[in-house]
């Protein structure tokens, strides 16, 4: 077992719910694939983070899919506060009968404790400052609060463990790594940029056409059905190019520098929104 791991696993075992924090965009490829067997049978809320960035429908979908799985779920946008609020009212409402036998056994205020977990990259540090108001007080000097961990009060009946669980991401096939490098959760090196962006132009061209359309002012090649996917994207960073006036000398379209500043706007959300997978069909 990892150190993280190891960590994680003490961790958990002060917290009553535990808040999983995915990027809304790829929901499927942020999550860690261990996480069910990590958490084990702890309370879950699901935070779709990085809703801002994701197509609000694409976001709806999912969050159904999550509730279907008996998953609570919120959507966040961190980086402005979006949601952030409600996530007391939510954990409170998951936890609603837990909160009623603390009752019963005289337990009145004791807080609930939650933490939050997730990938690099997908908010978790932005979120807690968030939803913890910046508050500097730490709750740690309370009674009853486990010593040496250090917890900020949400409010006071919710106390968050003030570092999150860094998971790592799954690599299981081509299509979660190439997701994850689109959306800037790891670094670009899996692949060089201007192999990484045909595969993105391909994708796009798929799933949100309209959207290259726009930005590039592009006429989309219909498909031929023989071109693999990453010949037609090239053929799409090719053309975008050239609409740029992106050339080389010799009348040869700067393909990496497209590809670089199409990564880039991507990522800076100047396509617009997207979700790039679907839930599950059952
Ligand atoms: P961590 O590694 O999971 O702790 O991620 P951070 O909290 O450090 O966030 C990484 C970057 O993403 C920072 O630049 C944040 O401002 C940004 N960020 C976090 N959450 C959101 C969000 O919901 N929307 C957008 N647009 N950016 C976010």
């Amino acid at each position: 077992m990892t150190k993280t791991r190891r960590q994680m696993a003490e961790d958990l075992k002060f917290v009553d719910l535990v808040a999983e924090l995915l990027d809304a965009r790829i929901p499927r490829s942020s999550r860690n694939p261990d996480i069910d067997e990590l958490v084990g049978g702890k309370p879950r809320l699901i935070v779709l983070n990085r809703a801002d960035q994701a197509d609000p429908t694409g976001t709806a979908r999912w969050a159904a899919w999550f509730r279907s799985q008996g998953h609570a779920v919120l959507e966040t946008d961190a980086k402005s506060g979006k949601g952030v609020a409600q996530f007391s009212g939510v954990i409170r409402e998951t936890l609603k009968e837990k909160l009623a036998a603390w009752n019963e056994k005289g337990q009145v205020g004791r807080p609930i404790r939650a933490m939050v977990v997730g990938i690099p990259n997908v908010g978790k540090s932005t979120f807690i400052n968030k939803v913890a108001r910046r508050k500097s007080a730490k709750a740690g000097d309370r009674p009853g609060v486990t010593r040496g961990k250090q917890w900020v009060a949400v409010d006071s009946g919710l106390d968050l463990l003030d570092t999150p669980g860094i998971l790592w991401p799954r690599f299981e096939d081509e299509q979660t790594g190439l997701h994850l490098a689109y959306t800037g959760a790891v670094k670009d090196d899996i692949m060089d940029t201007e192999t990484l962006a045909c595969h993105l132009m391909e994708e796009l061209a798929q799933s949100y056409p309209d959207a290259l359309i726009q930005r590039y002012k592009l006429d989309l090649p219909p498909r031929t059905g023989e071109e693999v996917g990453l010949e037609y994207g090239y053929a799409l960073l090719e053309r975008a190019a050239r609409k740029r006036g992106f050339l080389k000398p010799g009348n040869e379209t700067d393909t990496e520098r497209m590809g670089r500043i199409l990564l880039d706007e991507f990522r800076a959300g100047k396509l617009g929104t997207f979700t790039l997978e679907e839930p599950d069909e059952q």
